[in-house]
This record gives C-alpha cells, structure tokens and sequence, in this order.
C-alpha cells in the first residue's frame, strides 16, 4: 500500500469528516474534473490534428449499480498511467490542471477549471472505496487506483476497453443523519446536475429506461441515453442570437418567478477580470424581500461550473433586488467555497454595480414612467443606501433619485430641479406630505408655487432622513418648507405687536420655542415651522417607533395677523382678559397642528376650547 502525501492526508481526514454541509458537490468536483479531462484531449488533438477525434466524441457518462451501491462517473478525457495515478490522485493537487493551462493559452476555445485543490477528495464525504480505472488515450494499457481512505491507496494493472477514467464511488451506509442512498437515484442525478453542471460544455449522460408500446399492445422496456445538461449557457451565447424570451425563459427557470422580469442586462466584460452576466430586476418586490429570509446574491459560475448559488460579495445592498448570473473566470486557490474576500470578486462587483446604475439611468431618462413603477418598488432600498454610512454613497446614488414635483405634478429628478428652477433660488425645496393634493394645501406650499418655486414631495418616511444626510445637492441646499428661514418673513412687528408674541410666548413655553406674526398665509390662522435639525417629520418617525428615545423639533409658531383668532387675541390682551388671551392662543397652536398633522396630545382640552368659544 501506498502513502497519501501529509498535506493529501489532512485535506482528506477533513472531507471524511466533513467541513461541507453540502456533501452532494462532490458529483460537481468528479464532474468538473471528467470535463477537464476531456479538455485536456480535445487540446492535444487540436494540436497534433490526428487523433481523429472531433469535439461531439467527447462526453462524461453517470451510471449507478443499486446492488453493489456504486456510482460511476466515466469520461473520455485524456487519461492517467500508474505514475499520473500515484502523482495525481495521491498528492493534493498543486494542479496539473494549472501547469496546463499555462501551457494552453495559445488556444483560447478551451479553458480549464482545475485550480480548486480539494477536487477530487471531496468524493470521500460520501464513500467508504473509491476505485479509478483510467487508460491513457493512445496507450494499450489501463490502471486502477483504489483507496479507502486515509491509509493509503494501491494501483494495479487492469482492463479497460476504452480509453479516458471511471471514478467508481462505493457509497457509504446510510445513517440517521444521512442518506447516501439518494446519489444512485435517477431522480437525484438529474437534479444535481442541473444545479451545479448544467453548463459544462460536454454532454452528461445517463441512460433512462423507458418503456414503450409496440404495435400490437405489448409494453417493452427499452434503454436509452440521455444527456442531463443544457451545455451552452444563455450569457455565453451572442446577445444577438437572443431574444427578449429567451431572457425571460432563464428568469423564470433560475429564480422561480412566474411573472416576467422588469428589465434585463446582458453583460459581457473583459478586463482586469472577465466575465459574463445577465442580470435581472424583478417585476414586483419579491414577496419575502422585507424579511430576514431575503438573501441578496448572484448566482456564480467559473467556467460553466456552479460555485455559489448567492454570491452576496458581488451585490451592494442598495442593490440588493437585483438577480442574474455571473460566469466568470476565476483564479481560485483553497477551495471553490472560499472565494468571500477574493480580490477579483471585488473587481467584478464594482463593474456590476456601475452597469446597474447606468442601466436605471437610461431608464430614467428614456422612460420616466417605467422608471417611477421601478422606483416605487424598489427606490426605498436606494434611498437606504445614501442614509446608511453617514451618507458615503451619496455621490453614487442621489441622481437615481425621482421625486414628485408640485409644480409639475410629475416625478423629477434632483438634476431636473436644479436645471429648471428660479434663476436666483439657491435651494431645493421638500415638503412632506402624503400626496400632491395634501401637499398643495400647505400654506407654505402654495407661497413656493405662487412665487414660480417649485417644491418636492417626501412622502416616505426615509426621505426627511434622506435628505437630512445629503444636506445638498450640487451645491444647492435642501430645505424644508417648514423650516423657519424657509420664506423670510417681511412683516414688520410694533411694539404693542411685540407685547403680544411675548405673552404668547408664556402661555405656550411647553410646546412652542418661538412665535411670530405674518401677513402671508392666505385663509389659514396658524402655521407651524421649524428650527433646528429635528423636523416635523423627523418628530414623527422616530418617536412612532417605541424603542426610540423621543425627541422634540423645535417649533415656531405662525400667526397670520388677519385672522380672526388674531384680532379676538389683540382685543382680550388690550381688555386684559388674561383666561381668554390664554385660550385664544392655545386654539391657533392647535389649529396649527393640524395643518401641520401633529398628533394633538390633549384632544379634550382643545375640543373644550372650542365650545367654550362659541
Ligand atoms: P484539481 O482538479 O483541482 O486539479 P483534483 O484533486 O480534483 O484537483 O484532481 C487532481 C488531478 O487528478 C487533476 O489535476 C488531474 O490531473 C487528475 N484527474 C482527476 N480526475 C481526472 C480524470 N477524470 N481524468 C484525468 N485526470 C484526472
């Protein structure tokens, strides 16, 4: 018997005892390495040109023996002698594979995925003897390697009629944990394929027994073969070639929705690191998306290999709705399940997500109507994006987002406001507000609009944190319509006038910081402003939410001095009617809540003020 190298030895006690939850990538690894294989044949026999094989000779073959319970997966590659044996499988691969491809870049209709150490190994999660019976193509003789573990492994001469390798896997007893019995179902073969190979660019065959009807009636059993992978992946074929169905076809194959996707991208790149992806926006929030179940990711692939089937690393989080597939050519070292921190992982989510953000703004600007339905969906998780890390995303992101405009009554975008507002208007101006109608009876609104100013409606409670963080736009602020300084108020107070906001000032010290008179506010009594970082809204949220420390805007009361609340002020402080100037004052506070839809804490006092008053 012969020695496992140390290093083979340990990485073979870790697949025994296995570090892998998913023990079923092992068929992935056998496979992977059939069809490195058989790359490694089709590359001699394009060079030398006489090895009379052609390309549609080559496949890998999967066959089960229920009886002896083994499962064999058999290629037509290019084979091993004993020494190839003894170095290959009995050293952990540093890989030949590697030293190939080296050699091989001349021709670039081949690649070949070798670099993952661990390989072949992996089949020892599953199995107590694994036998391998390879012949070398143009050779006479064959040889079999058979190992049971960590002991050792013995190679002998043997028969084989053909040349490439069978990899003969005696599967394990099933336990209470685990069934091994599943790999030598049909049922099982197919789906694991599926899910991990289906792009490997040779056919994966197993033979189906099917049973058909002759003439006259009789049922007989025939065998046939069938190949269980789809090869040619849909992102590496020409975006010519394609359609739109096709498109939506591998949406719903890959991701399991019924309805077609929102919009999709097909990339192609080549550059520090290349790769292929075709990315998708679904149509409607995925039904868990606001759950922690939601796991955002992209499928990835190496050369036609399944790696992960979420790849988190290549999604930001403000993007994290989109799905798709990235086939890319990795140089990967340890193992194909270690790639988190890889630096070329970092490279291709860097140009994904540029290509995401081009492609919403060619949306945006070419159809706005389709942008909005997007935006509605999926605009929060953008807008999460510029409030969380103390607004470092803000340069990347504030142009994705739309507003609705008073003035228009349609969504607009930062860049628009700032292109079409008033020449001598140094800010943009927000208001929150539910909607257009409720946002156009706001007194503060409706002086923006008769001016020519234009407003934003934050209907969202992110929003006022949003712009909050941004603070500004190309150099324009953002401000409020509620905030103190927003109109300069021109109204010139006496000294009697002057008397009465201070007495005001008293009666409402608990709620109010400041107050002042205006001749501005059309209809309305009262309105209420605010100073300071904390807003109306900002009040809202955040106190709405009980584990939150609550916290007060500071607010300013309006008072338009036509009112009548206002004249019935003036004349109970002129007549010293100290109970009434009280109530009068507390009534326009209250009625300026509700303009300004605060919540009224004593609803009873202020139902009784009214009554009172009459
Ligand atoms: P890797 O595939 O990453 O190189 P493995 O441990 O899976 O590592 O395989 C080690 C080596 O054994 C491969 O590099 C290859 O040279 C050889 N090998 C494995 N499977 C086959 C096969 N089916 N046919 C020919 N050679 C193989």
């Amino acid at each position: 018997m012969k020695q496992f190298k140390t290093e083979s030895k340990k990485v073979m006690d870790l697949m025994i005892n296995s570090i892998y939850t998913n023990k079923e990538i092992f068929l992935r690894e056998l496979i992977s390495n059939a069809s490195d294989a058989i790359d490694k044949l089709y590359y001699e026999s394009l060079k030398n040109g006489n090895t009379g094989l052609s390309r549609n000779d080559f496949s890998i073959h999967i066959s089960t023996d229920k009886e002896n319970r083994t499962l064999t997966i058999s290629d037509n590659g290019i084979g091993m002698n004993d020494a190839d044996l003894e170095k290959n499988l009995g050293t952990i691969a540093k890989s030949g594979s590697q030293d190939f491809k080296n050699n091989a870049k001349d021709l670039n209709d081949i690649d070949i995925i070798g670099q993952f150490g661990v390989g072949f190994y992996s089949a020892f999660m599953v199995v107590d003897k694994v036998e391998v019976i390879s012949k070398p193509f143009g050779s006479d003789k064959a040889y079999k390697w058979v190992s049971s573990g960590v002991e050792g492994f013995e190679i002998t001469e043997t028969e084989k009629n053909s040349f490439g390798t069978d990899v003969i896997l005696h599967l394990k007893k099933d336990t209470d944990d685990e069934n091994y019995s599943k790999y030598l179902e049909e049922y099982e073969i197919r789906s694991l394929v599926k899910k991990y190979s289906d792009y490997v660019r040779y056919p994966i065959t197993i033979d189906v027994e099917k049973t058909e009807k002759t003439d006259d009636g009789k049922e007989v059993k025939k065998v046939e073969l069938e190949t269980l992978n789809s090869m040619l992946p849909l992102w590496k074929r020409n975006k010519s070639e394609l359609k739109e169905e096709d498109y939506n076809h591998l949406y719903s194959d890959l991701f399991y929705d019924s309805e077609k996707p929102f919009d999709y991208l097909h990339l192609n790149l080549e550059g520090a690191v290349n790769y292929k992806a075709i990315l998708f926006i679904p149509n409607r929030i995925p039904y868990n998306y606001y759950s922690k179940e939601y796991e955002k990711g992209l499928k990835l692939y190496t050369n036609g290999v399944l790696i992960t089937e979420k790849c988190s690393e290549l999604l930001p989080d403000y993007f994290n709705f989109v799905k798709g597939v990235v086939d890319a050519d990795l140089q990967l070292n340890i193992s194909r399940e270690t790639l988190q921190h890889s630096r070329q992982i970092t490279v291709i989510a860097n140009s994904i997500e540029n290509k995401i953000k081009d492609e919403l703004l060619k949306i945006q600007k070419n159809d706005r109507e389709k942008y909005v339905e997007f935006f509605k969906n999926f605009g929060t998780q953008i807008k999460y994006g510029i409030y969380q890390v103390w607004g470092m995303n803000k340069e990347k992101l504030q142009d994705l987002l739309v507003f609705e405009s008073v003035k228009t009554e349609k969504y607009i975008t930062l860049k628009e406001y700032s292109e079409t507002k008033l020449n001598d208007q140094k800010e943009i101006y927000y208001v929150n507000a539910k909607n257009i109608q409720s946002a156009k009876n706001i007194p503060q609104v409706k002086q923006a609009v008769e001016k020519g100013e234009d407003v934003l409606i934050l209907s969202e409670d992110i929003d006022e944190f949003v712009v909050k963080v941004m603070r500004e736009y190309n150099g324009l602020q953002l401000k409020s319509v509620f905030d103190s300084d927003f109109s300069l108020n021109d109204y010139k107070t006496n000294d009697d006038e002057n008397k009465i906001i201070e007495k005001v000032k008293g009666v409402l010290k608990d709620e109010i910081e400041n107050v002042v008179l205006t001749n501005d506010l059309n209809d309305i009594s009262a309105s209420i402003l605010t100073v300071g970082e904390i807003s109306l809204e900002m009040e809202k949220v955040i106190n709405s939410n009980p584990i939150n420390q609550k916290v007060k805007a500071k607010k300013v009361l309006q008072i338009n001095v036509n009112s009548n609340e206002y004249k019935a002020l003036k004349s109970s402080f002129e007549n010293e009617a100290e109970e009434k100037f009280n109530n009068i004052s507390k009534l326009l506070m209250y009625e300026a809540f509700i303009v300004a839809d605060i919540k009224i804490e004593k609803p009873d006092e202020f139902v009784k003020l009214i009554s009172q008053n009459f």
